[in-house]
This record gives structure tokens, sequence and C-alpha cells, in this order.
């Protein structure tokens, strides 16, 4: 048997019998078996739009050799009496918790929130009420920010193939549909992403772990350079010593942030982007871009795009076809939006952020310490909730804001708290709204039906304000047995990056 790689060009609404046939036309026989390896829309032409599909075939007529896919080695340590304390349940913290428990340590992950059946109804419950709930928002509990998110599994960090290949495969067997494994744009979608999530907490629990969810950690014990134990509090009260403790504890919880920097941790600003989120009817992008108000085959059309307002840039990020808006706020004071979609992504609306590079210390104009780059940042998050004093928050047409216009009446929304027409240009450094409004402005030239759009609220949680000072074996100065991962160590941001960033850490405890 040997092997061959083709590219196919598909009808976006191709069969697997006609996807088969061609496979067999190409390779001259019906003996064969195939995988898609990649497969991306191409859309350039809006008169023939197509997947363009690259398949790897097997078959007797071939002479190639299959490439062998290099596959993540566990180290093993079984018969290791050492303990690892991770704190957070995101990506990062559920990735390093299932390599390490694999590999034969014990592990206990500390989670503030709670597991995902009750997050989604304390979720629906406080868009019901608009009473923030600590143990149950978008931010914190089983799967961290990652659960209820739109479940893109895009990364842009380079040098993660072993990681990435680890986390699909991880993803797959615990139920993710197996077009992400080829997909350009993979996206597992909020619905698929609750059941993916304790399917993954239930491997680690099967592998020994131990989970205490709804429980804080509130305290940081250590001995010279050595952290000894964690104290939490919450539903399980009492101190956990450990022999190595990650923090996963992504970006949003401010508190925590504190606790550490209290605690010695190094810590120094780093720039992050701030910007809104648009949202525009679904129907009229998939006409914009196709030319068609629907496409066979194709979900959603969606887009990505970028504006040079020299100086500076601004660009579209998570974009959220057929999805809604949240309000992600990591506390009760404060308004931070974000999206989300199902699988499906057949809601009425699509909405994306529209963000530019932001430095906290440029807009200081001074040299700040860590801590006060979270004081900053806090108070543009209470900014955004001050302007009603609830969960709603700022909006204005699009075309109003490249015009200098006020907002008089705002559209239908997907967001489930209210938006209020406002003049966005008060919440932002003056610069930072000169950018996001010339972006604004160019994404009009370059998608037609942008300017029906609605920008709203305050999108700050792109990546995080701070980074942690990394040492070369993943430990976080000053402390030999502390590795902060994921999102909130300032090294990732999105899904893949931080799950693979808690994997290698993981790996260099592993291999000590
Ligand atoms: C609504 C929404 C949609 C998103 N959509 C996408 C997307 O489509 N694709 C994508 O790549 N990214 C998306 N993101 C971002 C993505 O979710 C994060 O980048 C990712 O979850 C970061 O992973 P993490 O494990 O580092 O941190 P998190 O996922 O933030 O997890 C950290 C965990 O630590 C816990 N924690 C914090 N402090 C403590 C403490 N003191 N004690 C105990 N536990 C604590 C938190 O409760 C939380 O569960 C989205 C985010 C949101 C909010």
């Amino acid at each position: 048997m040997g092997y061959a790689e083709i590219t196919l060009k598909l009808p976006t609404d191709y069969s697997e019998k006609l996807l088969k046939k061609l496979v067999s036309q190409e390779i001259g026989s019906e003996d064969i078996s195939f995988h898609i390896i990649k497969r991306s829309l191409d859309a350039r032409n809006k008169r023939d739009i197509h997947f363009l599909t690259k398949i790897g075939v097997i078959s007797d007529r071939l002479s190639g050799n299959e490439p062998v896919i290099e596959k993540l080695l566990i180290p093993d340590r079984r018969g290791t009496d050492r303990k690892v304390v991770v704190t957070g349940c995101g990506p990062a913290g559920i990735f390093a918790a299932i390599l390490l428990q694999s590999a034969g340590f014990s592990v206990t992950v500390v989670e503030k929130g709670c597991e995902v059946s009750e997050r989604a109804e304390r979720i629906a419950q406080f868009e019901k009420t608009g009473v923030f709930d600590d143990l149950g928002g978008y931010c914190f509990g089983e799967g961290g920010a990652g659960t209820f998110s739109d479940g893109k599994l895009t990364s842009r960090t380079k040098s993660i193939t072993l990681e990435k290949n680890f986390i699909f495969e991880e993803f797959i067997k615990a139920g993710a549909p197996e077009e992400i494994a080829y997909e350009t744009y993979p996206h597992i979608g909020s619905d698929n992403l609750k059941k993916i999530i304790p399917a993954l907490i239930d491997k680690f629990k099967g592998l020994g772990g131990r989970v205490f969810f709804g429980s804080e950690v509130s305290e940081i014990k250590r001995s010279g350079e050595r952290i000894t134990s964690v104290g939490i509090t919450g539903r399980h009260s009492g101190t956990i010593d450990g022999d190595f403790f990650i923090f996963a504890n992504g970006h949003s919880s401010f508190r925590l942030y504190r606790l550490l920097i209290s605690a010695g941790v190094l810590f120094a600003p780093k720039p992050f982007a701030i910007g809104f989120r648009v949202e525009h009817i679904q129907e009229e992008l998939n006409f914009s871009m196709w030319r068609k108000r629907s496409l066979p085959g194709v979900k959603a059309a969606e887009y990505h795009l970028t504006a040079d307002c020299s100086p500076g840039h601004a660009f579209t990020f998570c974009m959220c076809p057929g999805g809604k808006i949240v309000q992600s706020a990591p506390d009760s004071i404060s308004s931070v939006v974000n999206g989300m979609s199902d699988f499906a992504r057949d809601g009425k609306f699509a909405n994306s952020a529209v963000v530019t590079p932001f430095s906290l210390e440029e807009s200081a104009k001074r040299e700040i310490t860590a801590g006060a780059a979270l004081d900053i940042l806090e108070e543009m998050e209470h900014r955004f909730f001050d302007y009603r004093r609830s969960f709603d928050v700022p909006a204005a047409r699009i075309s109003d804001i490249i015009r200098g216009r006020k907002t008089a009446v705002l559209p239908e929304t997907s967001f489930p708290f209210g938006i209020a027409a406002a003049d966005m240009s008060r919440f932002f450094p003056e610069s930072v709204y000169g950018r996001l409004k010339k972006g604004l402005e160019i994404f009009c030239r370059k998608l037609d039906c942008f300017e029906n759009g609605t920008a709203m609220g305050f999108e700050s949680k792109t990546s995080a304000p701070i980074k942690c000072l990394r040492n070369e074996d993943f430990t976080s100065a000053p402390f030999a047995n502390l590795y902060i991962c994921g999102e909130g160590s300032g090294y990732s941001g999105g899904i893949v990056s931080s799950a693979a960033d808690g994997i290698k850490t993981a790996m260099k405890i592993a291999s000590l």
C-alpha cells in the first residue's frame, strides 16, 4: 500500500459519495481509503465559492509513504509520591492536570467556580436578574473561560504542534466533532463544550485526580523560595500542600493576581488589545461576503479584518458567526463583553471584537507596576459598568461612530442585557478611540454591510494585562516550585495556546 496527498476543489455542498468518486478518479482506483487533512473555504471569486480540500489517500496504486504523526510522549513517573496542586480548571489547568496525573503524579485541581451544569443555570439566572454570581459566570468554573465560549480552536502560536495534536486528539476522544482536525478555522461550539469539558474532567478523575469545585485559593504559604501549601475557602476549606504548584488562573481573577503579587511573585505590565464588540445581521454579512444569503454546506460567513491606522493598527478578533454577545464581567461592578456561539452557528447575529493594541504604561505615561496595571484596567472596566450602574452596555451604530454623530436609535441585539446609546469616545483614551474609529472606517470599505453594525461594551480580555517573569524551566520567579501557565501567565491567549502552555508546563514538571 502506498500513500499520496491530493488537493481537490469541491462544491460547498459535496456529499461523501461525490468526494469518494473524485478521489477515486484522481487516483485511478476504487480500492482506496482516505482522510481529509485540511479544508478551507475559498470565497475569493463570488461566482465560484468552493472548498479547497487536501486529502491523504492510501491505495496500492500509490508508492509514497504515509507521514508519521509525531505524538507527545508523556514521561512515565509511576511510583512517584510527588503531589501537584493546580489552581484553575480552564484549558491550561485541565490539560496540565490530565498530563501529570497520566504521568503518575497525584494531582488536585482547585476551581473557584462550579461544575458546568450548575454554571449553566447560574448564567441563565444572571442574565435574567442582572445579579452577578462569582460561582458561575462566563469566566469562572469547570472549563474556565473556555466553556461558555465560541470554542474556536485557532491559534497563531508557533511551536506547539505536538501539544496541539494532543489537545485535538483529547477533544475528539471526549466527543468533539472530527472536523476540528482538518478545518482551517476549527470550531467546537459552546453546546459541545458543555459536554466535552465534563468528559475531560471525568477522564482526569478516572485516572485518580481530585477536583474541588466552588473552592477558591485565597492564601499562599511559602518557606523561602518554595511554596509549601495553598489555603482554600468555599465548598471545601483548609490547606492543601504539594511539591509543585501550578497556577492556571486565567486573567479575569484580579483577586488571585493580587494574591500572587503579594506573595512575592514577579509580574510586569504587558501590552494587550482593547476595543468593543461589533454586531451585524449574519445574513447581511453572508451576502456581503458571498453575494448570497446562504451557502449550502457552510454554516455562516466569517471575517478576519485588519486595518492600518498609522500610527498603529486595528483588527477584528474572536469572531462568532451566528453567535451571541455575552456579559463576561469578572465581578459585580465591572463590565466586559465577549462572544459565544453553538456548533451550528445558526443564530441571527454575528459578532466580533474590534480592538487595537494598548499599553497601560504608554497610557499612564510612566513606568508602572503590575499592581498599578491591574488598577488602571479595573478602573476602565468599572467605567463601563458605571455608565448605567448595571450590566447594560453603552453602544453606538458604526455609521454614527465613523461620522462622529450621536446614535438616536439602536437596533435589535443578541446581547441579553440592555444596550444604551452613548458617545463611545468617552470610555477610551483618545489615541485608542482614534484607531478604533479609523479601523471601523477601513472595515466599512472592506465589507459593504459593516456600516450597518452596532459597536458595544468593553472588550478588554483579549489577553492578560500583565506577565509573570518565567524562567527557562517555566518556574515563576522567585519561586522554585511555582508554575504560572495559561492566559493568566501572559504567555498565551485563547483556548488552544493556553491548553498548550499547560501541557508544556506539565512536561517541564514531569521531566524533572
Ligand atoms: C465568552 C468567551 C468566549 C471566548 N471564546 C473563545 C474562543 O472561541 N476561542 C478561544 O481560543 N478563546 C476564547 N475565549 C478565551 C478563552 O476562553 C481563554 O483564552 C482560555 O479559557 C484561557 O484558558 P486558561 O486555562 O488559561 O484560563 P481560564 O479559562 O480563564 O481558566 C482559569 C480558571 O481559574 C479559576 N480561578 C481563578 N482564580 C482562582 C482561585 N483563586 N482559586 C481557584 N480557581 C481560580 C477561574 O475560575 C477559571 O475557571 C473566550 C473567552 C470568553 C470569556
